[in-house]
């Protein structure tokens, strides 16, 4: 029993009748306390338990109530903080501040250093400018404090300071009812604590001693302790800071020791000894240093396994579904309503959106698939239209297959048709439900910044009608958010302010906050702070977390009140040494209470940052009290300890399906995973299968050597005529013909999503398109009205056109900012400006003739009397002379990579060749007569980059062509789509997905390879 119950049960017994209150730190440590008292006395009466907050509210309610003062939270008392300090900051008054400017970090420093000294019972006129180390800083906080004792005084507002200030007041006037005041000796209690529960005893005030904690001194803010009585009643924990003065050890050790890889194993490897002990969880508790991660590990393993636990501190709000769903609204707004992030929400099941058939939710997978479709990307104005646009080019698809009447794919266009009325109704139902959520959130002013009111509200109610409730965590934090954010609207006297800053202030509405705080209960494992837990009188205890870094602290200095200006202003703030003595003291006086088995523990590797961490001191006490030897040092604990507990349980010692799985894959004789595997999930198996393919010698369909009988009619343009060419396409197939098969057979496209890039707006492709369209129409205009380009005259119409195409491409696809805008539309302009430039100064201008002229499925012969159809557009002709012309393919990059081309350039730019003999068959088919004869073919860079070159091919060998297109098409004829040795892997697409292991991976010493390696040796001949 500990020293704390003994007492009390001994008060109990001698003052049965008479009314007692005793001061916890917390209700849940007081029902604790009670419970343990039950246990040791078997009854008690007239015996309560009370915070020191709602000690000072009772005397006020029992002294005719507060006059009507209003109390606060804590986060109240933030947002008034913050508020008064922007106040001050637009007054240009806050000097040393005014530099940081305002944030919600600071403004959660400011408030700290605040409650400190209103806690300590000081007041402005306390804080001297002279007592600071920079005098303007002094100055500063102190007009701060001044400005936030006349808010709460005009407010008639009672933050936790005042409210303690006012009780005491109070009983100065009328004492309290005859009730003893029991106050445990070693509660860490601030001044204003102290004052209440002196004034609220007086005469009866009765100090409840803990255990005798021997080697320690008392930190300053426990009351002084009555003479330790020695030894007697005291446990052999007491004297975990005196070890060579401690009792003999008992022979049967009650303290254990391990360390583990990280907190997550630290945690399995507590769960595993209960396991593998068969200890009830109700027989345990689990106690942790402020801010460690081990209640979230647990919260999560009880999340996912079901593991019975309640936490004594409760778990942090952003780990429930609510929480999620509020910082991800959070993101979400600060990110310019980015649909990854509304995306995000949905996939994690934080937010349901309508849609769904009939008036249900639309399912998470179909919600993003329609708003990755519709290439929002980001902006709240782009939703709906977007979303109108797909749902219009849906029916218009509707309309089309309506079109074809019955045809050939009868039943199969009745299931299309159906599918796309589902998919336009679901797109309708979601852009609805994303345009009310739209809706409520308030926009900016006309000076672009924003209400914080507005923004709370519109919080609260899309938290209200989104959030989760399926778990009383959910539940719990639904409505904590919706009270925090309720405060933020009283508080509502915030200047209108910045987006980010308003969003910063509303996550701090959150981020400090903590639900479902439970006792410990039966069946179920507890999980408390070193500071609140301690208190359930199970026969196990483990601490955890104990490694030099989290325990007992770094011991840093407040950055607001530093110590030195502490100790200036008053003899009884804390500073950082006090802070240090009190974590340590605080922890020892717990463990002295403690009875039973303890077992510490500390993270000896930290996973994330791939360093080891060390035992905190109290880890080696602990090992020296162990062995009843006061001078081992840290080389002993090391050698003592068994090896860090990891992933692995060790036999027997799985505690759920992860353990299991890594105890049988780590057991000898080792399991034959693969085939395990492969046995039950075919999709594996198959993935299995292609491994093993590719790392044989031989070459494999894996490898891209198939069999393309199958398919030869679709995809060999030899056959039958069913695949259509493009010079992109032959030019793809001459860089990597693998790339060919993942994108032309398979069909296999990187997913087309817009991505919210802050450093840009266009991607190249998307720009190279709206140059191209630029100048396709200026041309177009100039060849119209018979002119030649002259940079004086026709720069107006280039910008004319270039203002209207650059709009229209701004409202597809929005820009990141004005200032990226700008930039980029800066840049086309000079693109376009250089292309002006290089056309006046074009030798032989010849004339314009046809601008995008199509290239229809044109029949193109090819070495062996046979021939392809050819698709395709050529960007511009020109007319050199009655019968010779000039093609050009207008590029927006660089010229470098066509600068080494003789004609053909190994294949890889076959571009300017196949257009030249399209366009002869065409225009001779066109004006006959007429031998029509490309004089010129080839590429004009008119950017930056390429500064206005041109790169054209004159007239070249046409069998050499053919026999060129003979073989490289030969790869497509004989299915040898293999990796070839001119693939750029680093500017492939598929990269990221690629299986062929790129051109290195080849099989050399493979008759298929070597043929393969053959063929495209003979294309290098082709420059
Ligand atoms: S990653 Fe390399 S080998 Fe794979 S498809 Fe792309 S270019 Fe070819």
């Amino acid at each position: 029993m500990s020293a704390l119950v003994r007492f009390l049960a001994a008060f109990c017994r001698e003052h049965p009748v008479d009314e007692k209150t005793l001061v916890v730190p917390s209700f849940v440590a007081g029902r604790q306390i009670g419970e343990a008292l039950t246990r040791a006395a078997g009854s008690w009466a007239n015996l309560r338990f009370v915070t020191t907050p709602a000690l000072a509210a009772e005397i006020l309610e029992r002294g005719g109530g507060a006059g009507g003062a209003k109390p606060m939270t804590s986060s109240a008392e933030i947002a008034l903080t913050d508020r008064l300090f922007r106040e001050l900051l637009a007054e240009g008054k806050l000097g040393h501040f005014s530099v940081a400017g305002a944030s919600p970090g600071l403004s959660r420093a400011l408030h700290r250093a605040i409650r400190e000294l209103r806690l300590d019972g000081r007041t402005s006129s306390d804080v001297r400018p002279e007592r600071f180390l920079a005098e303007e800083k002094g100055q500063a906080l102190a007009l701060l404090l001044a400005r936030y004792e006349r808010a709460l005084e005009s407010g008639d507002l009672l933050d936790l300071p005042g409210l303690l200030l006012r009780a005491i007041e109070r009983l100065a006037r009328t004492p309290f009812a005859l009730t003893w005041i029991l106050c445990p000796e070693d509660m860490r209690l601030c001044r204003l604590e102290d004052d209440l529960i002196r004034a609220a005893g007086g005469g009866r005030l009765m100090p409840v001693p803990g255990d005798a904690v021997f080697g320690l001194d008392r930190p300053r803010q426990c009351r002084p302790a009555q003479a330790p009585d020695g030894r007697s009643g005291s446990d052999r924990l007491s004297w975990l800071f005196a070890p060579g003065q401690a009792p003999s050890p008992e022979k049967e050790a009650r303290i254990e020791i391990f360390r583990a890889l990280g907190p997550t194993n630290e945690c399995r490897e507590i769960l595993r000894r209960l396991y593998t002990e068969k200890v009830p969880f109700d027989q345990a508790e689990v106690l942790t240093p402020p801010g460690s991660a081990h209640a979230t590990v647990f919260y999560l393993l009880s999340a996912r396994t079901g593991l019975p636990v309640t936490f004594g501190d409760g778990v942090a709000i952003s780990f429930t579904s609510p929480g999620r769903l509020f910082f991800g609204l959070l993101d979400w707004l600060e990110n310019d309503f980015s649909s990854d992030n509304l995306c995000a929400l949905l996939e994690n099941g934080d937010i349901t959106l309508a849609g769904g058939a009939p008036d249900g939710p639309l399912a998470a997978r179909t919600a993003c698939r329609h708003l990755r479709n519709a290439m929002i990307g980001w902006g709240r104005g782009r939703y709906l239209d977007r979303l109108a646009a797909l749902r219009e080019g849906k029916l218009a698809d509707f309309d089309a297959l309506q079109g074809c009447g019955g045809g050939d794919g009868g039943d199969d266009n009745e299931a299309r048709r159906a599918a796309i009325l589902t998919a336009a109704a679901e797109i309708e139902g979601l852009a609805a439900a994303v345009g009310r959520i739209l809706a409520s959130i308030p926009g900016p002013d006309a000076a672009g910044t924003y209400d914080l009111r507005g923004l709370c509200e519109a919080f609260i109610g899309l938290i209200g009608d989104h959030a989760r409730g399926d778990s009383e965590f959910d539940r719990r934090a639904r409505q904590a958010l919706l009270d925090r954010l309720g405060e933020f609207v009283t508080e509502g006297r915030f200047p209108a302010m910045p987006l980010k800053e308003a969003l910063d202030l509303i996550r701090t509405a959150g981020a400090s906050l903590r639900v479902g705080a439970a006792p410990p209960l039966p069946g179920r494992l507890h999980v408390a702070g070193l500071v609140s837990g301690g208190l359930s009188g199970r026969p196990l205890t483990f601490v955890a977390g104990l490694d030099e870094a989290s325990f007992p602290g770094r011991g840093l200095q407040d950055p607001i009140l530093l110590d030195e200006e502490r100790a200036a202003i008053s003899d009884s703030l804390p500073t950082s040494a006090d802070i240090l003595r009190s974590n340590l003291f605080g922890l020892a006086a717990v463990l002295a209470s403690l009875r039973g088995r303890l077992v510490v523990s500390y993270p000896s590797y930290d996973i994330v940052e791939g360093r080891e961490s060390f035992p905190s001191s109290v880890v080696l006490q602990a090992f020296r009290l162990l062995r009843g030897d006061a001078d081992l040092d840290y080389a002993a604990l090391e050698k003592a300890l068994a090896d860090a507990s990891g992933f692995l349980p060790g036999a027997g010692r799985a505690f759920d399906e992860t353990d299991w799985w890594l105890e049988r894959l780590s057991a000898e004789p080792r399991p034959d995973g693969p085939r395990t595997v492969a046995a039950n999930f075919p999709g594996l198996a198959a993935g299995l299968a292609a491994l093993a393919a590719r790392a044989a010698d031989k070459l494999t369909a894996y490898d891209g050597l198939v069999d393309i009988g199958p398919l030869r009619e679709a995809i060999d343009p030899f056959a039958g005529g069913g695949a259509v060419m493009s010079a992109t396409r032959l030019e793809l197939l001459a860089k990597c013909p693998f790339s060919y098969f993942l994108r032309h057979v398979l069909k296999i496209e990187p997913p087309e999503e817009v991505e919210f890039d802050r450093s840009r707006w266009l991607d190249p492709l998307q720009r190279g398109s709206l140059v191209h369209e630029i100048l396709c129409d200026f041309m177009t205009g100039i060849a119209e009205a018979g002119e030649d380009v002259e940079a004086a005259r026709h720069r107006a119409l280039m910008t004319r056109i270039a203002g209207d195409k650059i709009a229209g491409m701004r409202r597809q696809i929005p820009p990141p900012s004005e200032g990226i805008f700008e930039s980029e539309r800066r840049d086309i302009l000079e693109t376009l400006d250089i292309f002006i430039a290089a056309e006046e100064k074009r030798e032989n201008r010849g004339r314009p003739l046809a601008f995008e002229k199509r290239i229809d499925g044109e029949r193109i012969e090819v070495a062996g009397g046979r021939s392809f159809r050819l698709r395709g557009s050529i960007d511009r002709v020109d007319r050199l002379g009655p019968d010779t012309y000039r093609v050009i393919d207008y590029k927006t990059g660089s010229s470098k990579p066509y600068e080494d081309v003789v004609y053909f350039g190994r294949g890889r730019t076959l571009q300017p060749a196949l257009y030249a003999v399209a366009l002869e068959q065409i225009l001779a088919r066109e004006r006959p007569g007429g031998i029509p004869r490309v004089a010129e073919s080839g590429y004009f860079f008119p950017s930056r980059r390429g500064e206005g070159h041109e790169i054209m091919i004159g007239d070249f060998d046409r069998d050499r062509l053919k026999r060129l297109l003979a073989d490289l098409l030969g790869f497509i004829e004989s299915g040898a789509f293999i990796a070839g040795p001119g693939a750029k892997c680093d500017y492939c697409d598929f990269r990221d997905v690629c299986v062929s292991g790129g051109p290195d991976s080849a099989k050399e010493e493979c008759e298929a390879t070597r043929k393969v390696i053959e063929a495209f040796r003979k294309l290098d001949e082709y420059k």
